[in-house]
C-alpha cells in the first residue's frame, strides 16, 4: 500500500507574492503536482495534505527568527497554490484523503500521520511539494527513521535554493535509499 504526501504547496511558498515563496520552480511544478494528485486519489490512494500552520504571533516557535511568518492560519498565504486548491475541493470528501495542519517541517513532527499510515498498513510514501531541502528532506528523513521506503517524484519537488534541491535529491537516493522517479 502507498501514500502520496502533499508537502505545503501554497500560496506562501510558491505565489509570487508568497511570504516565503519558492517562486518560478514552485510555479513550474503546479501541472504535475495537480496531474499526479487527481490520479492518486482517483485510484483510491491515500492522499494526505500535509500543511504548515503558524499562529499571527508566534512568540516560541522556533522558525521565527529564521523565516518571515508563513502560512499563518486562516490567511490566503496557507491556502492552496493555483488549481491544487480546486483539486483538493474536488476530492476531499474522499475517505481516503486527509489533511494534516503541521508545526514543524517534517509532516511526521507532532501529527498523527504515522499512526494513520500504519492504521492503512502503508509501508511507502510518495513525497510532493515543497521545499525540496526543507519540508521535503524532514519529512524523507522521519519516514526513513520509521522505516518506509520512499518516492520523490523529482516533477512535483521544488526549492528556492537550486543547489538545496540538487543536493537534497542526491541525499534522498544515496543515503535515505528512495527512488527518484522523473515523472508519473
Ligand atoms: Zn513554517
Amino acid at each position: 500500500m502507498k501514500a502520496l504526501l502533499s508537502i505545503d504547496y501554497t500560496n506562501d511558498f510558491v505565489d509570487e507574492k508568497g511570504a516565503l515563496t519558492a517562486g518560478g520552480p514552485a510555479q513550474e511544478i503546479e501541472n504535475n503536482i495537480v496531474r499526479l494528485t487527481r490520479e492518486m486519489a482517483e485510484k483510491g490512494e491515500y492522499v494526505v495534505f500535509t500543511i504548515d500552520a503558524h499562529d499571527p504571533n508566534e512568540k516560541y516557535h522556533p522558525e521565527k527568527d529564521l523565516f518571515p511568518l508563513h502560512n499563518v492560519k486562516g490567511t490566503w498565504g496557507r491556502e492552496l497554490f493555483g488549481s491544487l486548491k480546486e483539486t483538493y475541493e474536488d476530492i476531499k470528501d474522499k475517505e481516503t484523503v486527509y489533511w494534516i495542519d503541521k508545526r514543524h517541517y517534517s509532516a511526521f513532527s507532532g501529527t498523527d500521520l504515522d499512526i494513520r499510515l500504519r492504521e492503512r498498513k502503508i509501508e511507502e510514501i510518495w513525497l510532493t511539494g515543497v521545499v525540496t531541502d526543507i519540508c521535503v528532506l524532514h519529512t524523507a528523513i522521519d519516514a526513513y527513521n520509521l522505516g518506509y521506503s520512499i518516492v520523490v517524484v523529482e516533477s512535483c519537488v521544488a526549492s528556492f535554493n537550486e543547489l538545496g534541491h540538487k543536493w537534497a535529491l542526491d541525499h534522498f537516493k544515496n543515503t535515505l535509499g528512495a527512488k527518484i522517479v522523473q515523472d508519473v
